[in-house]
């Protein structure tokens, strides 16, 4: 199941107003209410970021470029400009990943565990759990990266170097480790992962 990214929802004046706050002078000044929404946003905690992108999803999708990738602003730009960009739709459900599920994920990984196997639940290069597509995302230019890429992902892969997680530590209900994985740990998760698309998805058709 996959479903249409908030971040190719970023209309031209939505960029341009995030822009604006990002220190963009010659762009569109937002309303008091979008103005304060996009401050907001710009200095909110995991939690509530999470909170706020549910209520208002592609205003956060427009943020989270400008505040975490190192191509955001530029890609906010061409959107506000209305220059075509291409874009990515999401990885594929499962109630087993943690990463974000606006974005797309990129593999491989910067640690080894597991392989990433199309289908399969593995470690995204922003450490966090998400289904591995069938295709390599490797070819694509990351210098001016599709809409909906996830922007940890995109940043690891440039740079080598990864944000830090700022989710707290919480036991895995399954096996009591300490994980910042929302209280079910990496290996827990995978598991499950495994255990729900056997339990859930028929045997394939053949096709010819
Ligand atoms: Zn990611
Ligand atoms: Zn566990």
């Amino acid at each position: 199941m996959s479903t249409t990214a908030p971040a190719e929802e970023i209309t031209p004046q939505i960029a341009a107003e995030v822009l604006h706050h990002y220190g963009h002078r010659d762009t569109h000044k937002p309303d008091a209410f979008y103005g304060l929404l996009v401050k907001l946003m710009a200095k909110a905690d995991y939690a509530n970021a999470r909170s706020l992108a549910n209520a208002f999803p592609t205003w956060a999708a427009a943020v989270d470029l400008a505040r975490y990738s190192s191509t955001g602003t530029d890609t906010l730009a061409a959107i506000a400009a209305g220059t075509p960009r291409p874009s990515v739709a999401p990885n594929d459900y499962s109630p087993f990943a943690d990463a974000d599920p606006r974005y797309r994920h990129v593999f491989p990984t910067p640690v080894f565990f597991p392989d990433p196997i199309p289908g399969g639940l593995a470690l995204a290069a922003c450490l966090q759990l998400s289904v591995v597509p069938d295709e390599s995302l490797q070819i694509l230019d990351l210098d001016a990266p599709p809409i909906g890429l996830c922007s940890d992902c995109v940043d690891w892969i440039r740079t080598g170097t990864d944000r830090p997680s700022d989710k707290p530590y919480i036991e895995c209900v399954g096996c009591e480790t300490p994980t910042q994985h929302d209280g079910l740990c990496a290996v827990c998760r995978i598991e499950g992962h495994d255990r729900w698309k056997a339990g859930t998805r028929k045997t394939p058709q053949l096709t010819s």
